[in-house]
């Protein structure tokens, strides 16, 4: 399975679960593709977003449950983050959501890059353990 970050025409964003890259662009093709909000049938994909950890201190209930959902649902690639957030970006290693640690200017390199990285206050226990 894969998955994929998606907008309607009404700027929802929602993910989607495939099968596969081709899956994918069959349901788009099929328009069997909608907002799960709207049900607008004009989806498209956004760029790749990966999870960096910035070592803040921890934030009320909403950021954690964020936090959850990406422990949950990305890879840790911990220190190498910068440098597998670029080849997942420049399509040399496989798509996938990535977690990782960053220093801000590397964070700063990569957005400069066009490389959508979102930082999060991840407690550092919670680094490098669930997958
Ligand atoms: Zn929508």
């Amino acid at each position: 399975m894969i998955v994929f970050d998606l907008s309607c025409e009404n700027k929802h964003r929602f993910e989607g679960w495939f099968a596969s890259n081709e899956d994918f662009e069959r349901q788009l093709n099929d328009r069997s593709l909608t907002c799960p909000l709207c049900g607008n049938g004009k989806v498209v994909r956004l760029p790749h977003a990966s999870y960096v950890n910035t070592g803040s201190r921890e934030r009320p209930d909403g950021t954690r449950k964020l936090i959850d959902h990406v422990i949950e649902t990305t890879e840790d690639v911990g220190a190498a983050f910068p440098e597998e957030a670029r080849k997942i970006h420049y399509r040399e290693a496989p798509e996938r959501h990535i977690r990782g640690t960053a220093s801000p200017r590397e964070v700063e390199a990569l957005q400069d890059e066009g490389i959508e990285v979102v930082a999060l206050p991840i407690p550092a226990h919670r680094m490098g353990k669930a997958h």
